[in-house]
């Protein structure tokens, strides 16, 4: 099977499936498939379906799940990024579109005193993620925040492990703060271009960062937020998929 497709928990009732327009459309030119055919489809929400298309139209594939499973291509590691909005949209596209490859939970685009620019546009990176979730086989649609401070995200954070991305003496290797960490929730932030203030440092240092350093060479900022979650992702427990994946009864239709 060539790609995963996308059908909201909206358009799954029971055992049957009908695709939105898009996604059939896309399954009649990609696929060119005929009923009787199988797809794997995902809901965005941790559901993995293997589907038997029972009808090609051209505007509707409809179908029946004939095995399903929960978080399939999900990593243990709930890991949220939070990186400066950056000036070049097309940099923070990058960043988006390779963070849900890496297994990235949730992404919040940061307002700092550095930030050349305040809004990113939520759709288009909405449909970008949704294209990296199908094609790179995830189930779950990471979460895009609306952009914020440092310390408003902070104080609402959760997270078990709280690191701030920094290129400072005092900083600990990324690596070494993953594994005092263990298996966790983690929080890693990174600045814009124009990286973090030292009073934004000092500020998130306070709300429970530790500093954490990439190596001894500067990154570009969608680089050092590409490179802190896959260390983030290794530096817990990511057991292979059918490890993961139970098969869970689907409900009578
Ligand atoms: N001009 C800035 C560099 C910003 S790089 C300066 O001199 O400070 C953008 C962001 O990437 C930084 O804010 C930091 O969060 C992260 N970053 C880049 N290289 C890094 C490294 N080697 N270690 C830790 N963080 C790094």
């Amino acid at each position: 099977m060539t790609t995963n497709f996308y059908a909201p928990p909206s358009s799954i009732r029971g055992r049957r499936v009908v695709l939105p327009a898009a996604e059939a459309r896309h399954v009649r030119t990609v696929l060119r498939a005929e009923a009787g055919d199988e797809m794997a489809v995902v809901d965005g929400r941790g559901g993995w379906y293997r589907v038997e298309i029972t009808h090609v139209a051209p505007e509707q594939v409809l179908g029946t799940i004939v095995e399903q499973r929960e978080d399939v291509g999900e990593p243990v590691v709930d890991a949220t990024v939070a990186l400066g909005v950056l000036k070049k949209r097309s940099r923070f596209e990058t960043f988006v579109e390779k963070a849900v490859e890496l297994g990235v939970r949730r992404i919040v685009p940061l307002r700092t005193q550095r930030t050349e620019r305040d809004s990113v546009r939520k759709e288009r990176l909405r449909n970008l993620m949704v294209a990296a979730m199908k094609q790179c086989r995830r189930s779950r649609l990471p979460d895009l925040a609306a952009p914020q401070s440092p310390e408003a995200l902070l104080a609402a954070s959760e997270a078990d492990v709280k690191l701030v991305c920094h290129a400072g003496e005092e900083a600990t290797p990324i690596r070494r703060a993953m594994v005092e960490a263990g298996d966790a929730s983690a929080l890693v932030l990174v600045g814009p271009e124009g990286g973090f203030s030292a009073a934004e440092v000092e500020a998130a240092v306070a709300a429970g960062c530790t500093p954490v350093s990439l190596g001894p060479r500067r990154l570009r900022a969608e680089t050092a937020g590409l490179a802190a979650l896959h260390s983030v992702m290794i530096g817990s427990k990511d057991p292979p998929n059918e490890a993961r994946s139970s098969r869970r009864p689907t409900e009578p239709g």
